[in-house]
């Protein structure tokens, strides 16, 4: 039985952005029914076929470039793993760059130009490849994707010491609607000059509260979270997977690092292989619920002059397929239609497997 939920407007406490819980409108007429009648369409293409049209399946086969770094499969007996066609996890620049390469020593400077201010378009864009073109997070052994996030971060770190660098960016987008313009499993890294908007607001608000209160406020909220247990999904040593209090769309989830730690690319060894269970886990248990399309992201905290440690890094996993309608266009009010403790009972009762 669907329990009730009231319709209610709720205030995300780092953002201070409102979202609408609103339940009933999931009765909507739009269509769960047609999005699944197109995923069996797809189904019935020719697998085979889109394996072997793939560019990923051979990356330097396709004139990428070699890879600026790769790990051999787990498995890879040790005489073997310096050879590259044992590879699991290659990163390469890529090849349609969402920017130029930073040239020089110096960085550029802001222009004005009237009212408008410009900066040229420099950064890295590089792409993190998994080998296996139909096996997603959730399907990879825990060794797999720890690989995949020691590659994060091994390129965070490098791309930190980067002179005009103050802010990276992970993001991985699974399937159509997301955005994947390729079907094969692959993550992005985006490292830029400026501080990107959605964090500099998660920014804001921590310093805020951390000046106000002398405390981290993602590790208060972990803590009302964890006291009231209604929105926690998943718990391992190291981490905590749960609903946000006021989500940006039904069934966002979060993965929490649970000691305060600003900074994801200064996580140990230990912990990055707590951190490959969790997120295999919570995106094994997405797909099994909603069967659809998700991104995620990792949100960590820019490398500025001074440093920031009231940031509390962590991961964010946006399903798709619920659509965005003018209230979220216009209003800037997300609605979401699922509410959080309904979706952690969902995610919770489904497993991984
Ligand atoms: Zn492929
Ligand atoms: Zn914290």
């Amino acid at each position: 039985m669907i329990k009730k939920y009231n319709h209610e407007f709720r205030k995300d406490l780092v953002s201070g952005d409102w979202i609408l819980i609103a339940p009933s409108r999931r009765f909507r007429p739009y269509d769960r029914k047609k999005r699944s009648a197109e995923k069996i369409k797809v189904a019935k293409t020719d697998l085979k076929k889109e394996v072997a049209d793939c560019l990923f399946e051979n990356p330097q086969k396709n004139g990428n470039p070699s890879p600026i770094l790769w790990y051999p499969r787990p498995e890879t007996p040790l005489k073997k793993r310096k050879d590259f066609s044992t590879w699991f996890v290659q990163v390469i620049p890529n090849k349609y760059p969402l920017f130029n390469l930073p040239f020089g020593k110096s960085c550029p400077a802001v222009q004005s130009f009237g009212p408008q201010k410009t900066l040229k378009g420099i950064g890295f864009h590089e792409l993190i490849i998994t080998r296996d073109h139909f096996k997603t997070i959730d399907k990879m052994s825990i060794e797999e994707a720890e690989l995949l996030l020691k590659a994060y971060q091994m390129r965070y770190q490098a791309l930190a010491n980067e002179p005009c660098i103050n802010y990276i960016i992970v993001f991985h987008n699974h399937g159509k609607s997301s955005g994947a313009s390729i079907n094969h499993p692959h993550s992005q890294l985006v490292a830029v000059p400026v501080v990107d908007p959605d964090i500099s607001k998660s920014l804001a608000g921590s310093r805020q509260y951390y000046e106000q209160f002398g405390k981290c406020i993602h590790c208060e909220m972990l803590e009302w979270e964890l006291n009231q247990k209604k929105r926690i999904v998943y718990q391992n040593e190291h981490f905590v997977t749960l609903e946000p209090f006021a989500p940006r769309v039904s069934y966002e989830t979060r993965i929490y690092p649970l000691s305060h730690a600003a900074h994801f690319e200064e996580i140990t060894d230990e912990k990055r292989l707590a951190l490959a269970e969790s997120l295999r886990d919570a995106i094994g248990r997405i797909s099994k619920v909603l069967k659809g399309d998700y991104n995620f992201f990792i949100h960590s905290a820019p490398f500025l002059s001074q440093k920031v440690d009231n940031y509390h890094w962590h991961i964010e996993i946006l399903p798709r397929g619920y659509s965005w309608a003018g209230m979220e266009l216009g209003v800037g009010i997300e609605v979401v239609v699922v509410p959080p403790e309904e979706a952690a009972d969902n995610l919770r009762k489904i497993g991984r497997k």
